[in-house]
């Protein structure tokens, strides 16, 4: 049995940016948010405590401690909650342990105390090094606070990091991208996620009409096309749609389980899980994790099958290294993978899979068209 990913769900941020649909709630606004943090980390260790039983305390290689802003808890309650999850499973030497981190503030002690906990990567939610592109999205940090985050998580021993940024945004221009590449590129950070801003329904970025002033689909594409070529120059090869990494040590092990279709465990408000192949998650509400956690009969909601045939082609497509079609066929032996090759040669054709006669594999102009490019692979349309 593969060994398991674990998703922790931390529902806190210091207060909403404007363009950000994950379930947070913003501390700020709360009377009594230390109180309701420890609340969480206990109900979170009772559900912890609750699963390693139901899953007999299987081996885990990779924790991810997501958001939210996971490093609002604390080190000490980060530390609690590393234990709990080090007593319900099987977690292996050499484990991923990552944390989102917002680089508001520099917490150079902070840092050192998670390092001592076992947290072995940090991910910060940079967005861009322009200061305009920050004040649009909301953010409450500084390029300069973010570098000063960066040098002292290195001071204090990670070497893993990876730094967000966002594509596509109003006033955004071929120039502050390649500024904001160089920017992560100069802080020796190994990782990069490059994500096209979405503007979600129900956002204030929504409700405030963003998407009129945001580049039209073609400039997005262009920029899209230039991030890659940009961050491939600076030694960043993408082996996702949005992700890019200049080893491939320091590629996300966590995330590339949900691409691969393996198995994590997603605990927390939100958090979704996919074992035995089976799909469920934990409904975007706080009050009834700290109330139901621990329980036998609190369960996730089951979100269906998952893990077949174009769940395979779907997910491994967002991949640099695509899906293999001798693998797929011995994965699924009742598929068609023969249609599937018949259906990539027009694609190959036009550029927008890779050459090969195994692997299906989108070029960077096709991950711009994944969608309808994976349409016409499972449907011929
Ligand atoms: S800090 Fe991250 S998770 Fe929190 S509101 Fe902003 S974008 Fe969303």
């Amino acid at each position: 049995m593969e060994p398991l990913g674990i998703y922790l769900h931390v529902p806190f941020c210091t207060a909403k940016c404007p363009y950000c649909d994950f379930y947070s709630l913003g501390t700020q606004a709360m009377t009594d948010a230390e109180e309701v943090m420890d609340a969480y980390v206990d109900a979170m260790l009772r559900e912890l405590a609750q699963w390693g039983q139901r899953l007999e305390c299987r081996q885990a290689d990779t924790v991810y401690f997501g958001g939210g802003t996971p490093l609002l808890l604390g080190s000490r309650r980060i530390s609690r909650l590393l234990q709990g999850v080090r007593a319900a499973f099987a977690l292996t030497q050499q484990a991923e342990i990552t944390l989102e981190a917002n680089p508001a503030t520099a917490l150079a002690q902070e840092f050192s105390r998670l390092h001592e906990a076992g947290v072995n990567r940090l991910s910060f939610g940079l967005q861009s090094s322009c200061e305009e592109e920050l004040r649009l999205l909301g953010r409450r940090h500084t390029a300069q606070q973010a570098a000063q985050c960066v040098l002292d998580a290195q001071a204090a021993g990670f070497t893993n990091l990876s730094l967000d940024l966002m594509l596509g945004l109003p006033g955004q221009s071929e120039q502050t991208i390649a500024d904001s590449i160089a920017f992560c590129s100069s802080l020796n950070v190994p990782h990069i996620s490059a994500y096209l801003l979405k503007v979600e329904p129900g956002t204030p970025f929504q409700q405030q009409g963003i998407q009129a002033l945001c580049p039209d689909e073609d400039t997005q594409a262009d920029w899209y096309l230039l991030a890659v070529q940009s961050l491939a120059r600076h030694g960043y090869r993408q082996y996702e749609i949005s992700n890019f990494s200049r080893s491939p040590e320091t590629q996300s092990r966590h995330n590339l389980k949900y691409w691969r279709c393996q198995e994590y465990l997603g605990l927390g408000p939100s958090a979704h899980s996919f074992l035995n192949g089976s799909r469920m998650y934990y409904p975007r509400d706080l009050d009834s994790f700290l109330t139901g956690a621990g329980s036998p009969g609190y369960l996730p909601v089951p979100d269906g099958e998952g893990g077949g045939f174009e769940e395979a082609v779907l997910l491994g497509l967002r991949l640099n290294e695509g899906i293999s079609l001798r693998e797929l066929g011995a994965r699924f032996p009742q598929a068609d993978c023969a249609q599937l090759a018949r259906r990539a040669t027009p694609l190959r054709r036009a550029g927008l899979l890779e050459e090969g006669e195994d692997r299906l594999a989108l070029t960077p102009r096709g991950f711009l068209l994944s969608n309808s490019i994976i349409t016409k692979l499972l449907y011929g349309v």
